[in-house]
């Protein structure tokens, strides 16, 4: 069997998931979602490491290797680096692993699931970790002195609150609406989303050195990168986009250094470019991305890399500026409130939406997407492209 044919088995792209086995794949709890992942990765013969997280022993960033592990391309795809995220992230990765039996990776290639870079948050249903630190920001050199974030400051009133009523949420994202009239108000919204270091408890906190996550990711760095001739990166997340609709943000690193970031990577399912999906405000200038440390650090040693986040979307703007805003409130002035439990249950579902039609769509697309980027990157790269035989 050839390369196309055997990426494109209905096995391996996900066109057996019309059964509705999607929503099935979505786990209740991280433990749950923990399990299956390496029942799975056990089952088709991956190798499995794992990373306890230092404030409790039943929380790990797994990571399962299919393949020959000196392969020289890497497909590697990454979840939970915002906690609660995490839930649709497994829920692709236990079902590629769940077809992937029947899979064959094209000779010189091995992929790399990477399973809940954030457990703590993940397991708690929120998006930074232990100390409040948003993983996504917070791969920047913590030696330099840091950018404080003005445009987070100036708007800091709007997102933080002492008090939960639906009154007050209104009147914050009516004063956010009327902010983003204006162009510069729009640009103004987006920075302050690019990472903050002056509130140790708000959104988007850089945090003050690495966090445990980064450490771990740098550690996976290690062990990927030697051996590597090609890296591709995709690290999935949800929350930007339309409802059911999938984004992707290209954080690879420069032509000049390496980058083959121009390549259709995406090409197997329906995707919006981040330019377009963020509206007039423009994409944040993000800092301290896992993607974009991920490719810097393949570039620095000459490593191609193509490395994106793929955000599949969920609800609609109001809902998410009140999940964002809930998230802080719940951590900190709402820690006892009698409301918590069910709050964070629907902070969780602005994230991960307990629709059936969105899950089913996430597992079946997810999985399209990893199935296309083998094919891509083993079209593109490996040489001698006779198959290797099954990764079992
Ligand atoms: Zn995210």
């Amino acid at each position: 069997m050839n390369r196309l044919a055997a990426l494109s088995a209905p096995s391996v792209l996900g066109q057996s998931h019309g059964d509705g086995d999607g929503d099935g794949e979505f786990a209740g709890t991280y433990a749950e979602a923990r399990d299956r992942f390496r029942r799975r990765a056990a089952e088709v013969g991956a190798r499995l490491a794992s990373h306890p997280h230092p404030a409790d022993p039943d929380l790990a960033c797994d990571v399962a290797t299919l393949g020959d592990p000196a392969a020289p391309t890497k497909i590697v795809i990454s979840s939970g680096v915002h906690g609660v995220e995490g839930f649709a992230g497994s829920a692709v990765q236990a079902a590629w692993l769940k077809h992937a039996r029947s899979a064959t990776l094209p000779a010189g290639l091995n992929v790399v699931l990477v399973h809940a870079i954030n457990p703590w948050a993940f397991a708690h249903a929120t998006r930074t970790d232990e100390r409040n630190v948003d993983v996504n920001r917070n791969l920047i050199d913590h030696a330099q002195k840091p950018d404080p974030n003005s445009d987070y400051s100036a708007l800091v009133h709007l997102f933080h609150c002492r008090t939960w009523t639906a009154d007050e949420n209104l009147v914050a994202y009516r004063a956010l609406q009327a902010l983003q009239q204006s162009a510069d108000g729009a640009r103004s919204a987006a920075a302050m989303a690019a990472g903050q270091s002056s509130h140790p408890d708000g959104l988007y906190y850089q945090g003050d050195a690495p966090s445990w996550s980064s450490e771990v990711l740098n550690t996976v760095l290690i062990e990927v990168l030697p051996a590597a001739q090609t890296l591709v990166w995709i690290d999935l997340h949800t929350g930007v986009g339309d409802f059911g609709e999938i984004v992707s943000i290209d954080f690879s690193p420069p032509a000049a250094s390496g980058g083959v970031g121009s390549r259709p990577w995406l090409s197997a399912v329906p995707i919006t470019a981040a330019d377009s999906a963020f509206g007039i405000g423009g994409v944040p200038p993000y800092r301290g991305v896992v993607a974009r440390h991920v490719g810097q650090r393949a570039a620095d040693i000459g490593v191609k890399a193509a490395c994106f986040v793929v955000e599949f979307g969920t609800v609609d703007d109001f809902t998410m500026f009140r999940a964002d805003r809930l998230d802080r409130w719940l951590r900190y002035e709402g820690r006892l409130d009698p409301r918590h439990d069910a709050l964070r249950r629907e902070y969780r579902d602005a994230y991960v939406p307990p629709s059936p039609t969105w899950r089913e769509f996430v597992v079946r697309q997810g999985v399209a997407l990893l199935a296309g980027a083998i094919f891509e990157a083993g079209d593109a790269y490996v040489t001698g492209s006779e198959q290797s035989g099954c990764v079992e």
